[in-house]
């Protein structure tokens, strides 16, 4: 049987991490070819310190990557909370979860190193290279469809030569300034600047582990992740590697848009002075020793800039599927910045997802399930809580490809063995609401 190729755009995590899952859905009875289309030459070393939860580490685990990633990363099992002003503790968030912080690159590079080893190279990475167009060939709910997208080779060797390439599947998860969900699937649908940035930098300690700032009762203020609440803002100070030798501040500040660095950039001059000044006027005094100091220390300062998209939208069309920030970028809030968010929506592409729902209750068509895929489930025990007009709702919203999901919603993907069906489920929270299929022919 020929290979089902999946043209994914995008090498985050979203994109990394759908290539793995959907190569675990793979067998020699049904195989899954996955192309990799990313625009950077490299992977991009700009980035902050991320915090992933229980969850997208399971999800990790399962997809190989975790074991990885886990040695470069600290381990967060609580946030401490301080009052900027009076130096107290206020409280441990998540105490003794199974959480990390580790930096986006680390992240990034886990999953490339993860894919880059699959049995039988069933996954392409291709680096340097421009999507500029895509194309729908045929009816998409044929076999004989098909998506077809070209780009630019922009690496030394591809000296701007055009290529195209011709999938079955194209998923989207090309980030918030996504190409494919403003020129295929909702280019209605667009981004708007939150006004605000997450700001950060990283400074090293002179002891590893001991981040030089004292608590007001002198015990030390960070034991490994510590969010400081002031006035004027909250200020993240964690570790974020296990020799705990550097330390990531960071914060959100409100910064004015420009378009060279919508991807983050690092400050220079009056730049950098001006963001270290703002980091000053929020956090200079307080209770907490050492905190002041902390920050004068801090020399290289980044500025990722937040953009936010209209909650719901379409999220797939056609042979297309958008997945990670391209579907539901995250919100400008706190530096604790959460990876639950776009892994969740994208890790649970995987088979640890297929194992998860196959027994229980939520276990209908779920991935490995064989035979006939399951239909739209509305009203049935997928989304047994809809009922009525809901249930009309979003059987409506599913059937037009329109999926609505709030923070913390996450996406599954499933291949349904030999029928070429790509089943795409959302949940709330924990809470199913909705699943829809895509038809990638064969
Ligand atoms: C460089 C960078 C630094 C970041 N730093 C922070 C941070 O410090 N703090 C924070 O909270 N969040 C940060 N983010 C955002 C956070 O990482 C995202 O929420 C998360 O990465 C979402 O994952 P994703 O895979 O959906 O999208 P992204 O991580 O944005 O990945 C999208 C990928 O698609 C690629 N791409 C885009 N357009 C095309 C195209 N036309 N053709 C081919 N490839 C394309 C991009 O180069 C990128 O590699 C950063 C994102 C990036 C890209």
């Amino acid at each position: 049987m020929p290979a089902l190729h999946a043209i994914i755009i995008g090498a985050g995590p979203a994109g990394l991490a759908a290539a793995l899952a959907l190569h675990q859905q793979s067998t020699p009875a049904s195989p899954i070819r996955v192309t990799v289309l990313e625009l950077r030459p490299t992977i991009q070393t700009l980035g902050g310190a991320v915090n992933l939860t229980p969850l997208a580490l399971r999800y990790l685990d399962a997809l190989g990557a975790g074991a990885r990633l886990r040695p470069r990363a600290a381990k967060v099992p609580h946030i401490d909370m301080l009052s900027h002003r009076t130096g107290a503790s206020l409280g441990r968030l998540w105490p003794d979860v199974d959480a990390v912080r580790v930096l986006r690159q680390d992240l990034v590079e886990a999953l490339v190193q993860t894919a880059r080893e699959v049995d039988g190279g069933g996954i392409e990475l291709r680096f340097g290279v421009r999507v500029g167009r895509i194309e729908e060939k045929g009816d998409a709910a044929s076999a004989d469809g098909s998506v077809v997208v070209h780009f630019t080779n922009t690496t030394t060797a591809g000296n701007g030569s055009e290529e195209t390439l011709e999938g079955d599947l194209l998923l989207g998860c090309d980030g918030i300034h996504s190409f494919v969900r403003s020129s295929l699937v909702d280019s209605g649908r667009t981004k708007t600047y939150s006004g605000r940035a997450t700001a950060y930098g990283f400074i090293p300690v002179a002891k590893a582990g001991d981040a030089g700032i004292a608590a007001a009762d002198g015990s030390p203020a960070v034991d490994v992740s510590t969010l400081v609440t002031a006035q004027l803002g909250s200020l993240l100070v964690t570790f974020f590697e296990p020799a705990r030798e550097r330390l990531y501040l960071a914060t959100v500040v409100a910064q004015a848009e420009r378009e060279e660095g919508r991807d983050g950039r690092r400050a220079t001059g009056e730049e950098k002075e001006a963001l270290k000044e703002d980091f000053l006027r929020r956090f200079r005094g307080g209770g907490l020793v050492g905190l002041e100091e902390a920050v004068q220390r801090c020399e290289e300062w980044v500025s990722f800039p937040v953009y936010m998209l209209p909650p719901g939208g379409v999220w797939c069309k056609g042979r297309a599927l958008l997945l990670g920030d391209a579907a539901h970028a995250v919100r400008a809030c706190l530096p604790t910045y959460n990876f639950h968010h776009p892994l969740a929506n994208s890790l649970s592409t995987d088979a640890a997802a297929g194992r998860e729902h196959r027994g229980g209750h939520r276990g209908r068509g779920a991935a490995g399930a064989g035979g006939e895929p399951a239909r739209y489930a509305v009203g049935g025990p997928d989304a047994g809580r809809l009922r009525g007009a809901a249930a009309a709702r979003h059987q409506e919203d599913v059937r037009r490809g329109r999926v609505p999901v709030g923070p913390g919603g996450r996406q599954e993907l499933a291949r349904h063995g030999g029928h070429g069906v790509v089943q795409c489920r959302v949940h709330l929270g924990h809470e199913p609401l909705e699943q829809g299929q895509l038809w990638a022919g064969r």
